[in-house]
């Protein structure tokens, strides 16, 4: 393998394909918008450019700079994310902007290791901020980057333990003063041609070079040790009703869709495989006594977590008095607006069908 040569190959493939996202500026740019580069790292973390666009224009329509955005009333951002998932990201990017906005008079931190002490910014996104926003020398790794070095050097070490190769191996091939632009090469290559399945390696700009091509079987690699299927666990959601709105209640602020607006549930976050019970949410109590009507299970939602998959059984039920619980009751009308994430989402989207064709 020959680092110069790869890098050299890669930018020239860049500079003729690379994807025009919202964020980004030309191949060749020495610097790029910090505020949008951030941004679209935070959005894009375990999420994919295709969920991401709409959700990012979004922000920078409602919020063009971080000062607008540190600005802004949490609930607002908290709906506007709804939808995207690993909702402890927005409760960090609201952190994040307030600090940038208030203690670094609205400019970013130009290093890696100052970018680093932000909340929401671990190495991976610190490194692409560093080099994308600010042309640093730092090494960007992610799961595409990753993919694409496993192959160009064959490791055979299996994921996660090989990070520590790969890491060694982007560090030699990284061009020091075009680091960002060689970050978003990869993870361009690794998006359009050295893709998980198929990797088209017949138009790849560094077949040549390629040791797992070379083999014939460039899908072998990354090595991955064989996962389990994921535990399932099963709970309840409850859509209440009264006079035309619905009970919502705030999610505690730490833990699973931590600060959202949802139905009010039991505890299925708790870990199945233990039988483990969690805190009641404070709602509860208060709750139980409103469930003394008829009440019925309508159907159920699937959803799929990063560590658990998820089946909600969702029980409507209509209260002829609002019990005195701390929560919102939302117009059902309007229930779109209430920025719930995608699980209530499903729930809510189920109870009104279900209202729907019984009216
Ligand atoms: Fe990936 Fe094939 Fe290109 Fe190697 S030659 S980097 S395996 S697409």
């Amino acid at each position: 393998m020959n680092p110069g040569s790869i890098a050299s190959e890669l930018l020239r493939w860049y500079e003729a394909h690379a994807r025009m996202l919202p964020w980004r500026a030309p191949p060749g740019a020495p610097r790029t918008n910090p505020y949008r580069v951030w941004l679209s790292e935070i959005m894009l973390q375990q999420t994919t450019v295709a969920a991401v666009q709409p959700y990012f224009a979004k922000f920078i329509e409602n919020w063009p700079t971080v000062e607008a955005l540190a600005a802004a009333d949490d609930d607002d951002v908290m709906a506007a994310w709804a939808g995207l998932g690993y909702y402890a990201r927005a409760r960090n990017l609201i952190a994040c902007a307030k600090i940038v906005a208030e203690d670094h008079g609205g400019r970013f931190p130009e290093t890696e290791t100052a970018l680093r002490d932000l909340p929401g910014i671990g190495d991976y996104t610190a490194a692409a901020i560093a080099a994308i926003a600010f042309g640093e020398a730092a090494i960007v790794v992610d799961a595409n980057i990753e993919r694409v070095i496993a192959r160009l050097e064959t490791i055979d070490t299996p994921l996660p333990k090989a990070r520590r190769e790969i890491r060694a191996a982007a560090e030699t091939l990284t061009p020091p003063d075009r680091a960002g632009d060689f970050a978003q090469a990869m993870m361009d290559l690794g998006a359009a041609i050295c893709t998980s399945r198929n990797p088209a390696c017949g138009i790849c700009p560094l077949s040549e070079q390629c040791a797992a091509a070379a083999s014939g079987e460039p899908e072998a690699w990354p090595v991955r040790k064989s996962k389990g299927p994921k535990p399932q666990r099963h709970g309840t959601a409850y859509w209440l009703e009264h006079q035309g709105d619905v009970l919502l209640v705030r999610r505690p602020g730490k833990g699973m869709l931590g600060g959202m607006r949802a139905l009010p549930s039991d505890n299925w976050c708790a870990p199945a495989k233990t039988g483990a019970k969690l805190d009641p949410p404070d709602w509860a109590p208060a709750f139980a006594g409103a469930l003394s009507g008829p009440r019925r299970v309508i159907g159920t939602v699937d959803h799929v977590f990063t560590h658990f998959a998820l089946t909600l059984d969702v029980v409507t039920t209509k209260v002829l008095t609002r019990p005195d619980i701390d929560g919102e009751w939302w117009p059902v009308g309007r229930i779109e607006e209430a920025g719930l994430p995608t699980l209530f989402a499903k729930a809510a989207k189920l109870a009104r069908a279900l209202e729907e064709e019984t009216e």
